[in-house]
């Protein structure tokens, strides 16, 4: 809350849920952007939409931030519904993003005020919440510099501290940290962690899966106008049967030899390497040690890959929608291997 001196405004979907949608469907001409969505978000939660490029997720904020119709199906923002009551949706939410109301000619200041006159706050109240805001995001000596002055984490920061001067109790962040150095992301991320505390909901577009695992109570992907798998972090990554271990030669003969002997790989014959499943345990490791030498094969590098979110995205958007999740491991060009 940007002021302790503000009214609470009674919220209806307090306990309740901050968005539910169900069957959203979008086209645009012929071609189907969102075919059918559902969506469940606990108020009080973060919830990242993960999808490639162009899979729709712009489109899905747009949508549940009133900015564009659906072409069908219904959903309810904090308790209000989105055709019939468009308006109290709007008061309740907050959207910041790649449709930034940042105006780079005036100050940092001059853009919260000028927010505070569009919610309507007193000039006191303006005043006092700009203050407030523009301290708790680290802004107050840049306060009086042109908005286009700021670094692209400052302009970050100054887009959400306008969205906070009208206290909505839901905050969609369209990809939040694109395009921010690494700095600049986990200072957003710990901004984003400190807005929950304050009870708001958080909808979060992103590109990373890393930041959907930091930040995220629940993760949707979205894939192909469909959501292909959700849940939290650590049951999306359950999605994935198992890690991989990966062996490396550079003797081409070695390769071929293991290769050949070795059941159930996977081969890159060009990076010569192949992918063995495994749950990277003392014991398979062991064996499969023991057995390299006990055939005179030295393999040049070996490496044990956990499955992480990045298998399970590749996973997921890598095949059709009605393909059921498969559990080979992602080509090897994907590879973030853990070397142990
Ligand atoms: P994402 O945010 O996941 O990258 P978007 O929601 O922005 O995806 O876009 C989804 C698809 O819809 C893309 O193929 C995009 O080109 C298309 N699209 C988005 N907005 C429009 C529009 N106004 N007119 C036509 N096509 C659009």
């Amino acid at each position: 809350m940007p002021s302790a001196a503000r009214s609470t405004p009674a919220h209806p979907d307090s306990g309740a849920l901050a968005v539910a949608a169900t069957g959203l469907r979008k086209s645009y001409g012929d071609k189907s952007v969102l075919d059918g969505i559902d969506l469940t978000i606990p108020t009080g939660s973060v919830f990242a939409l993960l999808g490639p490029n162009g899979a729709g997720k712009t489109t899905a904020v747009k949508i549940l931030s009133t900015l564009i119709r659906a072409d069908g199906g219904e959903a309810r923002v904090a308790g209000h519904d989105l055709t019939r009551a468009p308006q109290s949706v709007r008061a309740a939410i907050g959207v910041t993003g790649q449709f930034s109301a940042v105006d780079g000619l005036i100050t940092g200041e001059e853009n919260m005020l000028l927010m505070a006159d569009l919610h309507h706050l007193g000039k006191t109240e303006g005043r006092q919440v700009t203050a407030e805001l523009l301290e708790r995001f680290d802004l107050t000596d840049a306060a009086r510099k042109p908005a286009s002055t700021y670094s692209g984490g400052m302009k970050r920061r100054l887009d959400i501290a306008m969205t906070l001067v009208g206290d909505p109790r839901i905050i969609f962040l369209d990809e939040p940290t694109t395009g921010l150095d690494p700095r600049s992301r986990h200072n957003m991320w710990q901004i984003i962690r400190q807005l929950v505390t304050t009870g708001v909901t958080v909808f979060l577009t992103t590109q990373y899966l890393e930041e959907a695992d930091q930040l995220a109570d629940r993760i949707a992907v979205l894939n192909n106008g469909k959501i292909a798998a959700e849940g939290t972090a650590e049951q999306l990554k359950r999605l994935i049967p198992g890690g991989h271990i990966r062996l490396r030669f550079t003797d081409p003969a070695a390769y071929r030899a293991a290769a050949t002997a070795l059941r159930e790989v996977t081969r890159d014959d060009e990076a010569l390497a192949l992918h063995l499943p495994s749950d990277g345990s003392q014991r398979e490791l062991r064996s499969l040690l023991d057995w390299l030498d006990s055939v005179g094969i030295e393999a040049d590098e070996l490496t044990v890959h956990t499955p992480d979110l990045d298998d399970v995205f590749f996973a997921l958007t890598s095949t059709s929608p009605t393909t059921s999740v498969p559990g080979q491991t992602r080509p090897a060009g994907h590879s973030k291997e853990n070397a142990r």
